[in-house]
């Protein structure tokens, strides 16, 4: 796929889906896709369905348009799916992707099985929305849809960090700061800001934090009870497994949070020598060399045991 334009062709209804649990790509993705249908088509009807986002990312421009995705199986002429590597993880989108006339992929997971009709996968590239970038001709990017694209590269790359960084990343973030996004707000206010109750949580998943394997595996663990103690969901843990990461000497990091009684969402990321993507692959997940995850039932000491002997096969 060279260009989303020559994709909407005679279609007038679009389903626009992203993962369960949307992060900052997902969700920049997805509006970046809504903005740019919304100003440049007004004979399409886009729409898009996520679960609840998080509030930091609801001064994007059509965040307060998303739909539940948990409505009437509506039938849309094309469904877009980003930022998703697998069916599985479409959540309640599966139901507009499996009525949808066609169906297509933009993603960077390195586990994509291909599941649309047409797949736009690119493992090599820091974010969705650096790849959403590249399939939008530049004169039609908006202010809007620039500062959902950088929100997206911002989250993605770790705020320029990672390896998954490279000088195309860094020259389409210069392009959306020519254009006066407020990037400084966007990088404080979306990635950097924790609530006191976000802070005294990752401080408490810090505080009983383990280390295994003479100190390359750092693992924390976050109980329902905890989740309660301090009043956050889910979606109020990001950045914690990040903070445990750059523990010194350590090659990957693991944080657990409880879902539900004896389950627990795994958080993976690693320093460089273990893949963590087939590592999560082996677990039922996947994601990225240096960032994946999985969901797991297990008992939790179980569960850790499991992950060490497979960070311990790579070191
Ligand atoms: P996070 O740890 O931030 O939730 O996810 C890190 C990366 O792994 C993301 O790219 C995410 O899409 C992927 N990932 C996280 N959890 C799962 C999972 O349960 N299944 C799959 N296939 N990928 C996951
Ligand atoms: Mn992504």
């Amino acid at each position: 796929m060279e260009a989303l334009a020559p994709q909407l062709e005679g279609v007038k209804t679009v389903a626009i889906v992203g993962h369960v649990r949307p992060d900052g790509d997902c969700i920049g993705a997805c509006l970046a896709v809504w903005n740019y249908i919304t100003s440049w088509y007004p004979q399409i009807v886009p729409e898009v369905h996520l679960e609840p986002i998080p509030n930091i990312f609801r001064f994007l421009k059509g965040a307060d348009q998303i739909l539940p995705p948990d409505g009437a199986a509506r039938q849309y002429d094309l469904c877009i799916v980003l930022d998703c590597g697998d069916a599985g993880r479409l959540g309640g989108g599966i139901q507009y992707f499996q009525n949808a006339g066609r169906t297509i992929c933009i993603d960077h997971h390195i586990s994509n099985d291909s599941f649309a009709d047409e797949n736009y996968v690119v493992p090599k590239a820091g974010s969705t929305c650096e790849l959403v970038f590249g399939l939008l001709e530049e004169e039609k990017l908006t202010r809007e849809i620039a500062e959902c694209i950088y929100v997206g590269i911002v989250h993605d790359t770790g705020v320029f960090q990672y390896n998954s960084t490279t000088s195309r990343t860094m020259n389409i973030a210069g392009k959306l700061m020519d254009m006066g996004i407020p990037f400084t707000r966007i990088v404080d206010e979306t990635f950097f800001t924790k609530t006191y109750n976000q802070n005294r949580i990752m401080g408490k998943v810090l505080m009983d934090s383990r280390l295994y394997l003479d100190g390359a595996l750092i693992v924390g663990v976050a109980s329902q009870a905890d989740l309660e103690r301090f009043e956050v969901l889910p979606k109020h843990l990001d950045g914690i497994v990040n903070q445990l990461r750059v523990t010194k000497g350590v090659e990957a990091a693991l944080f657990l949070y409880e879902t539900k009684p004896g389950c627990y969402k795994a958080s993976l990321r690693s320093n460089g020598k273990v893949n963590v993507a087939s590592l999560a692959a082996r677990l039922g997940g996947g994601g990225h060399v240096m960032a994946a995850g999985a969901e797991l039932c297990e008992d939790l000491e179980v569960l850790i045991e499991k992950i060490c002997q497979e960070v311990e096969q790579q070191l």
